[in-house]
């Protein structure tokens, strides 16, 4: 598909002489899905500081298609359609989902901020498809506040979806999440992925194993391994990190 690569490039940061990332290295093809795990510390929210311009590396390039993003502040990096989604759902409890969505597709990209809107038929279009794609759509004309957990988190990815991202950055999306809750993510990212990519860092093994996608062991600011779930689980190397000690 076209679209845009992710580069990271033999990236470091150095905080107080401490190497959160060091020399760390990564591709991330157009469409695809990429899992990011590791133990506490391993860099994983660095390596996503560092890709939307919210850290700067010391050492490396991050680069997005032609852009580079380590000359980029960050709202031009967000304009670039790179949206993230932290771990604490911001969505707007007042408001339907409906009109949650509504805004998102209004305000500009990284700063979703109240504005006055008028809704013509092709926003509702968006918002409706949306609403399937993010599994909501009984729910359109609920207040965002009374939805569960998992349901808030959902809209929050209906809500960067909004902005037409080509790159989705996504922070632990199913801590606290119900098993059931836990399947529906899994489903949603797949159904997202493909047409855009995805970054997500997470600590569910099982869930990692229900995205079915390549995955990249952090350690100590960089790649210690890279494959399949099996294959990352069966690596000495990882096995050592998670109960070696
Ligand atoms: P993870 O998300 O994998 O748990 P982090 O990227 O949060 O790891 O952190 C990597 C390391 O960098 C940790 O040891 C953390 O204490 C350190 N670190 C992160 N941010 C800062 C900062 N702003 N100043 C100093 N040290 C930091």
């Amino acid at each position: 598909m076209k679209g845009n690569s992710l580069y990271l490039d033999g990236v470091s940061v150095v905080f107080d002489g401490f190497r959160a990332l060091n020399n760390l290295s990564l591709i991330v093809e157009p469409g695809e899905m990429r899992a990011v795990i590791g133990p506490n510390g391993a860099g994983k929210t660095t390596m996503m500081d560092v890709i939307t311009g919210k850290t700067r590396p010391t050492a490396g390039t991050v680069r997005f298609g032609d852009h580079d993003l380590t000359r980029m502040d960050e709202a031009s990096i967000a304009n670039l359609g790179i949206g993230r989604k932290f771990q604490k759902p911001t969505v707007f409890d007042a408001l339907t989902v409906f009109e949650n969505l509504e805004l998102a597709l209004k305000a500009p990209r990284g700063t979703l901020s109240a504005l006055h809107w008028r809704l013509g038929t092709e926003a509702r279009e968006k918002i409706e498809e949306t609403l399937g794609e993010i599994g909501l759509a009984a729910r359109a004309h609920d207040l965002a506040g009374i939805l569960s957990h998992g349901q808030r988190q959902w809209l929050e990815i209906g809500m960067l979806l909004m902005q037409d991202p080509q790159l989705l950055l996504v922070d632990e999306p199913v801590a606290g999440m119900t098993d059931q809750e836990t399947e529906h993510t899994a489903a949603l990212l797949r159904r997202i992925a493909g047409t855009r990519s995805v970054v997500v860092v997470e600590h569910d093994l099982e869930f990692v194993r229900a995205l079915g996608r390549k995955v990249t062991v952090l350690h100590e600011g960089t790649v210690l391994s890279e494959g399949p779930i099996d294959q990352v689980q069966a690596d000495p190397r990882v096995i050592e990190v998670y109960l070696g000690r």
